[in-house]
Parts: structure tokens; sequence; C-alpha cells
């Protein structure tokens, strides 16, 4: 009798037989200025095992951003394409330009039993939350408006016009914080960071933490 093959790494068999727990999907979202970047970055300083997600988008680069890095930066026909080819897990348009989670990596990651963070707007996470089982939705606040509304102001990249469209967009954005698992308050960068991780590990297998 010929013996059962062992089933590939990356399927779910595989996975059984190696006894890797399936990664979680980490959703983010927050109004534009809350600092979801550089809470992110020291989430990622402090637990490098996490994966993120590099969305698609038609905005142009700011300056000092580096295509594939922050995004990867498309033009309008190529996000077509990737819409219309089924890559997204799913896309939205913000502040009038489109973003959009590329499918292949994330699934990637989760049959790999990874963890990956998407950085995504209430759109997406709404268009997420029914579809994939075992995400966990978290909601970056700003200590209060007025703050949010200093730390919009500063960013010295946007235009006036762009400012008032991200200070609408952010005042609904607020609006759907209560549909997320977790909100945590971005008083201080470092302790949000840690908060997020402490949301992350909650409850969850660790065998493949190192
Ligand atoms: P920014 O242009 O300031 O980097 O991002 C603007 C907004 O787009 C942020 O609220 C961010 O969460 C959202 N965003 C970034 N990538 C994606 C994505 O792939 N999908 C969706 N739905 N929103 C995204």
């Amino acid at each position: 009798m010929n013996p059962v093959p062992a089933p590939p790494e990356g399927t779910a068999a595989g996975r059984q037989r190696l006894s890797i727990p399936p990664g979680r999907l980490i959703v983010l979202s927050g109004p534009s200025g809350v600092g979801k970047d550089t809470v992110l970055q020291e989430l990622f300083r402090i637990a490098p095992w996490l994966h993120y997600s590099i969305s698609y988008t038609t905005r142009p680069p700011r300056p000092g951003e580096v295509d594939g890095v922050a995004y990867s930066f498309v033009d309008d026909a190529q996000f077509q394409a990737l819409r219309d080819g089924h890559q997204l897990l799913e896309y939205a348009s913000v502040h009038g330009h489109w973003y959009g989670t590329g499918e292949a990596r994330v699934r990637d990651s989760l049959e790999r039993g990874q963890d990956i963070v998407l950085k995504i707007d209430v759109q997406g996470a709404a268009w997420i939350r029914p579809r994939v089982a075992g995400a966990v939705f978290i909601f970056l606040l700003p200590p209060n408006p007025e703050e949010l509304r200093r730390r919009l102001t500063e960013r010295a990249t946007e235009s006036a016009d762009s400012l008032e469209l991200r200070w609408e967009n952010a005042r609904i954005e607020l609006a759907d914080q209560d549909r997320y698992d977790y909100r945590v308050v971005n008083d201080d960068v470092p302790r949000a960071a840690r908060e997020i991780l402490d949301i992350i590990e909650r409850d969850r297998p660790r065998a493949d933490r190192p």
C-alpha cells in the first residue's frame, strides 16, 4: 500500500499536522490624524513577529513615502484591474482616493499561522466584519476631539481643502467606534501600542510565539 503523502505546509491539513494555530486578522481603524502609523510603528517594534498588510492606493505618494513600504502606489487603471480581477479582500474610496487590501498576502499569512494587521477605514472594516470569522477589530481614538483637530491642522502634508475633508471624515469615522471590539486611546504612543499588543495576545494559543 502506498504511504499517504504528508499534506503541504500552509494548507489547513498541514497546519493541523504541525500544530500551527491559524493566524489572526487584526483590523485597526481610526480617524485621520489620530496617529495610527506612529502607534503601528511602535507595535511592530515591540512585536516584530506581526505582519502588516501593505494596501494598494491611488493616492499619490507623500514626500518620503516609498512604493511598497507604506503603500503600493497604483494608478486608477491598475486599481480597477485589481478590483475586477478579484484580488482585493476589501476596498473603499477614502478622501477621494481608492484604497484596497490585497487578498493573497492576507490569506497566505493567515494560512501560515501569522497574525496580520490591516490599517483600514471604517468602510473596509464594515465589509470584513461579517465575512472573516475571528478577526479582531480595534479603533484608535484621540485623547479628545480638540487634540485631533490640532493634529490634523499640524499635518504639514495636507492642503487646506484636504484638511477640511479629513476633519469631516474624522467625525464620520468616530461615529463608527462602537462597532469595534476594542477602543484604544492614543494618549501615549508606547502605552497605546502595548494595549493593542495585549489585546492581540489575549486568549490566543502561544505555540507560534518566540
Ligand atoms: P492615508 O492616505 O492618510 O495614509 O490614509 C487615509 C485613510 O485610508 C486611513 O483612514 C486609512 O486607514 C485608510 N486606508 C488605508 N489603506 C486602506 C485599505 O486598504 N482599505 C481601506 N478601506 N482603507 C484604507
